[in-house]
């Protein structure tokens, strides 16, 4: 077995037997994790008939990591994800109190995960809310590290919400503020740096899959500095292209309007990380898989990415195989075709849409499906693995 490294070109080297760290994940993890694994094997030792294969190495987060080592986030997973370069996850718990805001966030800053990856597509048997599900087929580019999401803001009647306002209206001239004494503040830094290697990795995606399309989507119109900066850093970045990449843009309402009015119009998004949020979750709803939506976060520079499950620990259905592993099994699908290993990836999308088109799902989807079969994790697990066989 052997490591992922990254080559002098920026491009990932892949060993046909190859080292993968994960983390099982608190609650329900326990159950999806392992089930991702099992499908994962089969599918890659059917593929590539024993050529290829995954060793997984077990990295600790979460509640686990607390109970062993005291700690929420060990310094050793954060190195080992930086030195095994590609790895996945399952969900985990955000711990009360103790500073920490989420383990999340801590992985992505940690490693400067700048791009969150969100594919949206639909799988027949799936109900939707909307009459043509089959028309969603966009891959979301949302930034990961900037924006209002960096976390710098001041409480309402806080020493520091007064202070900053004072140096707003003394030393910056700014009188707009309606209600400065009872006024909570926050600030959107937005660079060029951070736009333009999120819009570069669109745009490279965007070529790698055979379309040429981007949309930039933004709220420059309003946020001229901001968002319209965007925009802007955004096209500089089309034109690295050299006429390679057909870019467009659109206003954000406008946007959500026609996501859901003329889907097949858009196929890769680069949006900011505000829009981003709205937008993922919006886009996955109108599939009807906004409990199976799988992701990633990459620093494809440092060529990072960390693959994870997107809903969260579910304790509600914790040991009961009752949860459904979808959204990390789809997520490694992501890995797999990351690492070029797309054939595996295939194996298990046919499989996924061969079962759900009987009916088989866990409770969770099968409830809404006209000919839906509910069955637990374990049962589902086994049903993907005998159609891959
Ligand atoms: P949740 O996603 O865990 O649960 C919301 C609802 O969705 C629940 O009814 C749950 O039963 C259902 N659900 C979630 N995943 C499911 C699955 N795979 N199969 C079937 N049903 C599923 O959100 P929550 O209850 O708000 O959060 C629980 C914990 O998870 C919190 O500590 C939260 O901070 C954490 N969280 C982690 C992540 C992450 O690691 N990416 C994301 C969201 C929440």
């Amino acid at each position: 077995m052997a490591q992922i490294t990254l080559a002098a070109d920026g491009t990932l080297q892949v060993p046909q037997h190859v080292d993968i760290p994960f983390i099982t994940g608190d609650g329900i993890g326990a159950e999806i994790t392992p089930a991702m694994q099992q499908i994962v094997n089969k599918a890659v030792a059917t593929v590539y008939a024993g050529e290829r294969s995954i060793r997984w190495i077990e990295l600790m987060a979460g509640g686990m990591a607390y109970e062993k080592v005291g700690t929420y986030l060990p310094d050793e997973t954060m190195d080992a994800f930086a030195h095994y370069h590609v790895g996945i996850k399952g969900p985990l718990m955000t711990p009360v109190g103790g500073g920490i805001r989420s383990l999340n966030v801590a992985l992505r800053q940690g490693l400067d995960l700048y791009v969150c990856l969100r594919p949206v597509r639909w799988f027949r048997g799936i109900e939707s809310p909307v009459k043509h599900p089959e028309r969603v087929n966009m891959t979301i580019f949302r930034e990961n590290t900037e924006d209002i999401y960096a976390g710098i803001e001041w409480e309402a009647g806080s020493p520091e919400a007064k202070r900053f306002y004072n140096f707003l209206a003394g030393e910056m001239g700014v009188n707009k503020v309606r209600f400065p004494h009872t006024s909570a503040f926050g600030v959107k830094p937005v660079s060029e740096e951070g736009t333009k290697r999120l819009v570069r990795s669109a745009c490279l995606h965007a070529l790698r899959t055979g379309s040429s399309h981007v949309t930039l989507v933004h709220k420059g119109n309003i946020m001229k500095f901001t968002e319209g900066g965007f925009k802007k850093w955004g096209y500089e970045v089309a034109e690295e292209f050299g006429g390679r990449i057909r870019m467009d843009d659109c206003i954000a309402d406008a946007f959500l309007q026609n996501a859901l009015l003329k889907p097949e119009a858009y196929d890769v998004v680069a949006t900011l990380n505000l829009n981003g949020d709205y937008i993922s979750d919006m886009l996955a709803a109108q599939v009807g898989g906004i409990g199976i939506a799988p992701g990633a976060n990459i620093n494809y520079k440092e060529g990072r990415a960390i693959f994870e499950a997107t809903h969260g620990t579910a304790p509600d259905l914790a040991g009961q195989d009752k949860a459904n592993p979808c959204s990390i099994l789809l997520s490694a699908v992501m890995l797999l075709e990351h690492i070029g290993w797309t054939e595996a990836g295939r194996a298990i999308t046919d499989a996924l849409e061969a079962t759900f088109a009987e009916g088989i799902a866990t409770a969770d989807l099968a409830r809404f499906m006209d000919n839906g079969q509910a069955v637990g994790t374990k049962a589902f697990t086994q049903a993907l693995i005998a159609r891959i066989g």
